[in-house]
């Protein structure tokens, strides 16, 4: 299985996008106790310049919370869905997405960059404290295949840190900035317990482009593969805006967002993967 994941990085796109063909569901742990609000408690909500005023309610796309302890638990089934967002956190913005993501009752994974979350670690701290996943992006967001290998994972080791010191909490999931990646890195992050997260749906709300196309393109990807981990980046204010409708489309269609969490295992596969086939690439 190992030999499958690590060898062919296109193989491995395709079996995390194989939502028909995944492991039977964990129980739902999702956090229900804050999903439902009494009604006493609905009240009008808005978020990002143009969201849809929306009242909150019962909320429908809080999905399950998938427990991972490597790559090869990361799968997701028919119509589910991760939010991931890079390069933050940043004030005004990040804060942002929190409020858009605890209007929806649903959990992002926030893959922060190092130096940002020293900068800001009062908020790299919120976005912990308020449930989401927390995964590294180096510390400066280099391009990682621009270095040698020793200093590409300097990069990854200090960003780690960096995060982990923000946020106060263990940080176990990384992506690549630029998905700029090797084979050697892949393993190589694994033996540290981190979790690459890869990208299925590309929101590119990095180019200037308006709220309602980013939302359209996501959909239209989404509809294509079905679930997927969605890629998205909260230091841009496009980000926030269109995320209400995002997250509208989402739940009115069915999706449910998960909540990734990692679990430590005694004898961690990883090991077994990074010793049999790390490659000089
Ligand atoms: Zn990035």
């Amino acid at each position: 299985m190992y030999r499958f994941f690590v060898l062919s990085c296109m193989a491995l796109t395709a079996a995390l996008s194989a939502c028909s063909t995944t492991r039977q569901a964990a129980p739902d742990t999702t956090i229900k106790t804050s999903s439902v609000i009494a009604p006493d408690e609905r009240k009008l909500a808005s978020a990002g310049d143009d969201a849809t005023p929306r009242l909150a309610g019962p909320h429908h796309l809080a999905g399950r919370t998938l427990e991972v302890s490597s790559l090869a638990d990361l799968k997701l089934q028919d119509k589910e869905v991760i939010l991931s967002f890079d390069d933050g956190p940043i004030p005004g913005r990040t804060d942002k997405v929190l409020a858009i993501l605890d209007q929806f009752g649903v959990k992002g994974a926030f893959m922060m960059v190092g130096e940002m979350a020293e900068m800001h670690p009062a908020l790299a701290r919120k976005v912990a404290q308020d449930g989401n996943t927390i995964g590294s992006h180096t510390y400066d967001h280099a391009n990682l295949s621009s270095l040698n290998f020793d200093a590409a994972m300097a990069e990854v080791i200090k960003g780690e840190l960096a995060v982990t010191k923000a946020t106060g909490t263990d940080v176990s999931f990384f992506r690549f900035p630029y998905l700029a990646e090797s084979h050697r890195l892949r393993a190589a992050i694994a033996m540290r317990d981190m979790v690459v997260m890869d990208v299925d749906i590309d929101s590119k709300d990095y180019f200037t482009t308006t709220p309602v196309s980013i939302t359209q393109r996501t959909m239209n990807l989404l509809h294509k593969r079905g679930c997927g981990i969605i890629l998205m980046h909260d230091i841009h204010k496009r980000t926030a805006t269109m995320l209400p409708t995002l997250l509208s489309k989402l739940e009115a269609e069915g999706y449910k967002v998960v909540t990734l969490k990692f679990k430590k295992t005694e004898v961690p596969n990883t090991v077994v993967a990074s010793a049999d086939f790390v490659t000089t690439r």
